[in-house]
Parts: structure tokens; C-alpha cells; sequence
């Protein structure tokens, strides 16, 4: 795969080659992706441990160790699966890598291969001043998409792979951005019972369905916590319902499930008690998925030297932003010892997950040299 890599365009080169992996997930599938980034790394000189979490499901971690162990590596992760294609139909081939004015297609372009392959690029160009001071480390992850995942199985099955980091940097789409953090998500399925009778006679019977919109009136309002000055305020969504079987019968189960957007002033448990308490008795509540938000603080010397590093690449000074969505960070994160985080990629956030997704090749190339500086700066 190396031999057909132009020097002068490695970076296109090698973000292609990672497009043309089918790793959409659901299903999720990265066992030949990651395969082709574990033979990529290794004859970059890095070490690499392969991980499995599931049929064909996996992760990597890649490092170069340095020889100032007295500062800990910074690290990059990014996830290689990618959402479906969707409905719609793509005007350019959605594993094709195609370029058309300066925009390289595909799904997974913007988030996130575009941005694994500027890190790895931005390694091989600095490797010797990565092995001269404090090192890298790369945590690449399969099953982000479906809710970090991969991630999870990181911090749980292979603790003992993963060093201590200095600072992290998650590639997902910013626009070369640096962002100092994103919501937290709680994710909740709610469930009611009742008792199930014929469609005729709904007076013997208890009706699920009912009780669910009961439920959902009492919550439509629902505030999950004060705003906060940088997130701004937390917001509640009911994305799914379901219920009964047939048109005449009482139904007697119903199901929906809330998404919460939370911030750092805000606790989960305590969101989730007065969600419990809001809707009453009827509703059983279990927890899908609990990530907390992150938010590094702006004044952090790195982060400001990161702020400093992107601030001759946008024309209005750079201010601290979050985003609203989360990442493999939330779960990563207290495993790596807490270090500050910053969100920067070189895809475009409102590409991510669209039809005919795209990553502009000028910022594409930005990003190696961005991220190349980084890593020389942390040296
Ligand atoms: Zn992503």
C-alpha cells in the first residue's frame, strides 16, 4: 500500500487510503482498516498493539517513546468507523477518495480520517524530535459512532497498555478550530407497563401507550440544570417511541427514550433522580449512556500556546468554543490521567454525517503542519 504513496501528497495519499475501508458502523467493521494503519505504523517505527473488542470490531494504539521520559507524551486519538451513507444518494463515490475543487469525498473524510491521517503524517515528518523528547501516543478507536464503544473496551480491557498522557488532541471536524470542549450525554430509555386487553373493551385494561405520553407531557419542559456560561443551557430530547403490538389491543408495554445534553456544572445522578421523580411511578428508567462533558481551561499554558499555533489560520481572533456534540474523550480522559484537551481537526463540522461528505484539501494540509507544530512544541 506504501509503494503507491507520492511523497509530496502523503497526507491525500494516505486519508484516501483509509476512505476506501467500508467501516461504517452499524455494523462496524475496522479489522482491515485497522490492519493496514498497524502495518503503516509499525514500518513508521512506531510500537503497536492491536485490540479486539468484538467480531471484526477494533482498536489500536501506537506509540513512539521518547527519551525525556520526565514529561508524558502527548497523545492524538480519533475514531476510525464512520456513520451510514444515508437515504440519499451521493453524487461522488462514497469510498472513492474523488478530489472536485479542492474537496476531498467520502464518508468518514470529515469525521475523522482526514484528520488520523494528518496526525500520523505530522509523526513520520517529526519523528526524530518525537524520539528526542517526550514521545507520542496514538489511540485510534473502532465504534465511536454508536457511543465510544471502543473507547470503553480501551480503558477497560487494555489499562495496561495506556501511559500516562501530558495533553490530549481529539481530530474530530473543527475546521483547524481549537475547541476546549464539548456536552456531556446522558442517555435514558424509559419504559411504562400496563395491562393488555381487548382493543374492544379498553376499560379492563391498562394502556401503556398512555402512560408513556403522560410521561413525556410532564417532561416536554423539563429544565436538566442552569445554563452554564461557555455551554450555554442543557437541553432534553425524546428521539424514539414505541408501543403495542396491534391496532385492537390495549398495549400493554411502551418505550421511549431521552437524550440530555449536559454541562460541567451539572451532575448526572442528580439530572436523572428528578427526571425519575418529574414523571412518576409508571416509568422505569434505565441508563444506555452516561459520558461526561470535558472542558479543559482556556488559561492553560498549552492550550494557549495550541490557541497561539492557530490563530495565523482564521481571519477573527480566536475565543474558547465548545461543541455540542461528544466525543471518545469523555470516556478516555480520567483513564489518562486527566491531562488538558483540546478538540482540532481539519474536517468540517457541518460535513459530519451529511450526504457527499467532504474535507477541504487546503485545510487538510494545514492540519499536518498545524499538528506537526504541536508535536515540536511539546518536545
Ligand atoms: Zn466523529
Amino acid at each position: 500500500m506504501q509503494a503507491d504513496v507520492n511523497p509530496d501528497d502523503e497526507v491525500i495519499a494516505l486519508t484516501r487510503a483509509l476512505l476506501r475501508f467500508d467501516t461504517i458502523n452499524p455494523p462496524g467493521d475496522e479489522s482491515l482498516c485497522m490492519a493496514f494503519l498497524a502495518d503503516y505504523l509499525q514500518q513508521q517505527g512506531f510500537n503497536v498493539h492491536l485490540q479486539q473488542f468484538g467480531d471484526r470490531r477494533f482498536n489500536l494504539l501506537a506509540r513512539i517513546d521518547g527519551r525525556r521520559p520526565e514529561r508524558a507524551p502527548l497523545a492524538f486519538t480519533g475514531h476510525l468507523d464512520t456513520v451510514p451513507l444515508g437515504n440519499a444518494e451521493w453524487r461522488f463515490g462514497a469510498f472513492d477518495g474523488e478530489i472536485v475543487d479542492g474537496r476531498l469525498y467520502g464518508r468518514g473524510a470529515s469525521d475523522m480520517k482526514a484528520a488520523i491521517a494528518a496526525f500520523i503524517v505530522a509523526c513520520r515528518q517529526q519523528r526524530s524530535a518525537i524520539a528526542a523528547g517526550c514521545g507520542v501516543v496514538l489511540l485510534l478507536t473502532g465504534g465511536e459512532e454508536t457511543g465510544c464503544d471502543g473507547a470503553r473496551a480501551l480503558i477497560a480491557e487494555a489499562r495496561e497498555h495506556l501511559p500516562k498522557i501530558g495533553a490530549l488532541i481529539v481530530g474530530e471536524p473543527t475546521a483547524n478550530y481549537p475547541v476546549v470542549g464539548h456536552k456531556g450525554a446522558l442517555w435514558l430509555r424509559c419504559e411504562t407497563r400496563g395491562k393488555t386487553a381487548h382493543g374492544a373493551m379498553p376499560e379492563l385494561g391498562i394502556n401503556a401507550i398512555y402512560l408513556a405520553a403522560e410521561a413525556i407531557g410532564k417532561i416536554r419542559h423539563f429544565e436538566p440544570g442552569a445554563p452554564h456560561p461557555l455551554m450555554k443551557r442543557p437541553t432534553l430530547n425524546v428521539g424514539t417511541i414505541d408501543g403495542g403490538l396491534n391496532i385492537n389491543s390495549v398495549p400493554d408495554r411502551s418505550r421511549f427514550d431521552v437524550d440530555i445534553r449536559t454541562a460541567p456544572n451539572l451532575r448526572h445522578d442528580e439530572i436523572r433522580q428528578r427526571l425519575t421523580t418529574a414523571m412518576g411511578d409508571t416509568v422505569t428508567i434505565t441508563t444506555l449512556v452516561d459520558l461526561p462533558s470535558i472542558l479543559t481551561e482556556p488559561r492553560n499554558a498549552w492550550v494557549r500556546q495550541v490557541f497561539a499555533r492557530c490563530a495565523p489560520l482564521h481571519d477573527a481572533p480566536l475565543e474558547p468554543r465548545v461543541v455540542p456534540y461528544f466525543t471518545d474523550a469523555s470516556v478516555l480522559l480520567d483513564t489518562l490521567g486527566s491531562p488538558p484537551c483540546i478538540i482540532l481537526g481539519p474536517g468540517e463540522p457541518a460535513m459530519a454525517h451529511q450526504t457527499d461528505e467532504y474535507c477541504a484539501v487546503d485545510k487538510l494540509r494545514q492540519a499536518v503542519v498545524l499538528y506537526g507544530q504541536l508535536i515540536s512544541d511539546w518536545g
